[in-house]
């Protein structure tokens, strides 16, 4: 056994399918707006937009509140398309909240932990649908609080939205503590600086630069409890 009693979870590439969450809505987005093109390929744009977007938010460069609009702003320049980017953020958000598709095997994992560990969901997201998400997958009973960064006003990996999950587990000693997620920069580095012991879930082909050490490395979130129980996988 590991003397673990407290897990911060990361939500979107941890417990949810976000890959195919952004897909939903997406696609029913450009539906909404008749907007043509193979939509495998604007979804990759639209990442690319995403990704460089939540960075600068990350950086203090752009408040959640502009994020929100500005990257469909982009997203439409980019396309050479006229859409008002405000009404599309608000449809889009309304079929991302929607999209309450968990990784397979997670809902037995949090079944499997929910006795035996106090758990914190900490996430970089939108407030309104990051809430509705986990409210409609029916997963909220599992975690102890829900923190959101739109609602913290920091993100992962500043070590303040950590302090706020720490606070909610009940403070406990930071060596009970580990930090389980998908990304290296936000969950990985983030915990690290608090002073946690990490978990990383790898995805498919993702490499691990030198310099980033988690505590456990796990390709299936199915492989938490066997790491909590002291069988290294
Ligand atoms: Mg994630």
């Amino acid at each position: 056994m590991t003397g673990y009693t407290t897990l911060f979870l990361d939500a979107d590439g941890t417990i949810f399918d976000y890959d195919r969450g952004e897909r939903f809505a997406m696609e029913k987005s450009l539906q909404h707006f008749s907007i043509a093109g193979n939509s495998g390929n604007l979804l990759e744009l639209y990442r690319e937009i995403n990704k460089s977007i939540w960075r600068d938010f990350e950086q203090g460069k752009i408040s959640a509140e502009d994020l929100k609009i500005e990257r469909f702003r982009r997203f439409a320049t980019e396309l050479g398309v006229e859409f008002d980017p405000l009404n599309f953020s608000r449809i889009y958000l309304e079929y991302l909240s929607q999209a309450t598709f968990l990784l397979s095997g997670a809902r037995g994992v949090l079944d499997q932990l929910k006795n035996n560990y106090t758990m914190i969901l900490l996430t970089n997201g939108l407030s309104g649908v990051q809430r509705n998400r986990v409210r409609l997958a029916e997963v909220e009973d599992y975690f102890r609080k829900l923190i959101i960064s739109e609602e913290i006003g920091v993100a992962k990996p500043a070590p303040g939205i950590f302090e706020k999950a720490w606070e909610a587990s009940g403070r406990p000693p930071l060596e009970e503590v580990l930090m389980v997620g998908d990304s290296l920069e936000s969950d990985i580095k983030g915990g690290m600086g608090f002073g946690l012991d990490t978990c990383w879930l790898r995805g498919e082909g993702q490499e691990k630069p030198p310099e980033i050490n988690p505590t456990y490395i796990i390709e299936e979130i199915t492989q938490l409890p066997d790491i909590l129980q002291g069988r290294v996988v």
